[in-house]
C-alpha cells in the first residue's frame, strides 16, 4: 500500500522522536568486526589439556617439537592441512598463527623475486573484488600495490571484466580472492567462476591468485558446499604457479593462537620455504601438534564447527527476522541471508550508507565503516553496510538490530523527503 506524502511525513517525524531519544538514552554495542564469541572461545579449551605425556612431543616418534627445526610444519599438521586444503603433502606450508601473514610473505617474496629480475621497477596492481576484506585492501596499500575494485557477483567476481583486464594489462599481477563464504557479502564462488580463473589467458606470466579459504569449514546449515579446488584446476589448465591458499584455524579454535597455512604447488611452496627460512627457525610446533591432536581430520572439524554453528546461527536468524519485520515491501534496504562465514552485507539505497553508520555511532552502536570494505575505504555508491553479529549476545544483537533498522529507515526517508 503506497503513502500519501502527508503519511509518509508524519511517519519521518515519529522515526525523527524515535532517534531524538536514542540519543538520550545511547547503547554501548560493537559489531564491527568478525570474531567469535567467549561461548565460542570455551569450545576450544580443552585443546590446551591435549598434550600431557612425553610422546606427546614427539612429531612421528622420533622429532622433539620443543626444539628447533621442522621450518614447514609437522609431518602431523600437514596431514591434516592437506586433508583440508585438497593437496599432496609436498604442496601444504604450515605457518604461524595468522594466515595473513602467510599472505604478506607470499605478496612480498615474489614481488621482491621480480624487481630483484627486473631492470625496470615497473607499477604492480591487484584486482579487488568489492565489496571484500578491508585487512586485504590494507595489506595492497600498504605494499604500494595499486588496488583495481572488480564487481563482485553472486558466483564470485565479475569474471567479463575480470578476463578483460588481466588479458591486456601486464602490470595486473594478483587478484584477492575469498572463495566460500566471502567476506562481507557470503557468497561462495561457483565451478565455472573457479575454471575461469584457473584457465583465463593473463598478459603477467608470474599472475597470482589469492586464494584466502578463511570460511572453508564455517558452515551455517547442513548445505556444506565445498568450493572447487584451484589448485588442482590451474593445473589442469597447465598453470600450476598461478594459485597460492591459505586458511587457518584462527575462528576454529582461538583467533591469534591458531594454526595458519599455505597450500601452493611444490615449486611454489619450496620458493616460500627458502624466503622463509631468512625470517625464522621455524614456527610453534607445539601449538601444530596441540592442533593435531584436538581437532583431529576434517570429519572431526566438521563436527566441532557444527557447535560454533549452534552458538551462530540463531543470531544470523535474529538478523534476518528483524530486517524482514521492519522493511518488508519497503525499499530502503537488501541484505544477504549467508549460509556460513561470519557477516551480513546490507545493500542500502545510494548515498546511504555513511550517514547510517555515522547515526548509529552517536546512538552507542558501533559497526564498520562504510567504506572500509572498498578499496582505498571509497565506494563510490555509498551503499554497503557490514554486519559482524558473532561477538554479541543475542539480546545485545537484538537491542543493536532495532537500532541499526531505525536508523536506516531515518535516514533513508530523511534524505528521500529532503
Ligand atoms: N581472511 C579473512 C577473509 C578474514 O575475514 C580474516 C579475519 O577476519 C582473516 C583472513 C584473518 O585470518 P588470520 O587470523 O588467519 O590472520
Amino acid at each position: 500500500m503506497t503513502q500519501t506524502i502527508e503519511e509518509s511525513m508524519n511517519h519521518l517525524e515519529h522515526l525523527k522522536i524515535k532517534y531524538t531519544d536514542c540519543l538520550k538514552h545511547p547503547l554501548n554495542l560493537n559489531i564491527k568486526r568478525g570474531i567469535p564469541s567467549k561461548e565460542q572461545l570455551q569450545l576450544s579449551e580443552p585443546m590446551l589439556n591435549v598434550l600431557s605425556s612425553p610422546t606427546d612431543f614427539l612429531s612421528q616418534g622420533t622429532i622433539d617439537i620443543r626444539n628447533y627445526g621442522e621450518l614447514t610444519g609437522i609431518s602431523e599438521a600437514k596431514e591434516l592441512f592437506s586433508e583440508l586444503l585438497e593437496t599432496e603433502r609436498d604442496e601444504i606450508l604450515i605457518g604461524g598463527n595468522s594466515s595473513l601473514n602467510l599472505m604478506y610473505l607470499v605478496i612480498t617474496s615474489n614481488l621482491f623475486a621480480k624487481i630483484k629480475n627486473q631492470t625496470n621497477k615497473k607499477r604492480v596492481k591487484f584486482l579487488c573484488p568489492s565489496p571484500g576484506y578491508d585487512r586485504h585492501f590494507a595489506m595492497t596499500e600498504k605494499l604500494g600495490i595499486e588496488m583495481i575494485p572488480i564487481g563482485l557477483n553472486n558466483d564470485g567476481p565479475d569474471m567479463d571484466e575480470v578476463k578483460k583486464l588481466v588479458a591486456n594489462d601486464p602490470t595486473i599481477k594478483g587478484i584477492w580472492c575469498v572463495p566460500t563464504y566471502s567476506n562481507p557479502t557470503g557468497v561462495t564462488y561457483s565451478d565455472e567462476v573457479v575454471d575461469q580463473l584457473a584457465s583465463m589467458e593473463t598478459k603477467a606470466d608470474d599472475f597470482m591468485i589469492l586464494w584466502d579459504n578463511a570460511y572453508l569449514v564455517h558452515h551455517l546449515t547442513n548445505e556444506k558446499k565445498a568450493v572447487k579446488n584451484i589448485l588442482t584446476a590451474c593445473k589442469a589448465a597447465g598453470n600450476p604457479e598461478r594459485s597460492w591458499m591459505f586458511c587457518s584455524t584462527s575462528k576454529v579454535t582461538f583467533p591469534g593462537a591458531g594454526v595458519a597455512a599455505l597450500g601452493a604447488s611444490k615449486k611454489n611452496i619450496d620458493f616460500i620455504a627458502k624466503e622463509l627460512s631468512y625470517q625464522t627457525i621455524g614456527f610453534d610446533k607445539i601449538n601444530q601438534m596441540r592442533h593435531v591432536k584436538f581437532l583431529k581430520d576434517k570429519n572431526h572439524i566438521s563436527q566441532h564447527m557444527d557447535k560454533h554453528a549452534a552458538i551462530l546461527k540463531p543470531k544470523f536468524d535474529l538478523i534476518n527476522q528483524k530486517l524482514m519485520h521492519y522493511f518488508t515491501g519497503k525499499d530502503c534496504v537488501e541484505w544477504t541471508e549467508p549460509k556460513g562465514g561470519y557477516f551480513v552485507h546490507l545493500t542500502t539505497q545510494p548515498s546511504c550508507a555513511t550517514e547510517i553508520v555515522g547515526a548509529l555511532a552517536k546512538i552507542g552502536v558501533a559497526v564498520t565503516d562504510a567504506g572500509a570494505t572498498y578499496p582505498y575505504g571509497k565506494n563510490p555508491s555509498d551503499n554497503s553496510i557490514r554486519l559482524a553479529p558473532t561477538p554479541v549476545s543475542l539480546e545485545d544483537l537484538d537491542a543493536a538490530m532495532d537500532a541499526i533498522c531505525l536508523c536506516i529507515e531515518y535516514i533513508t526517508l530523511k534524505k528521500q523527503q529532503s
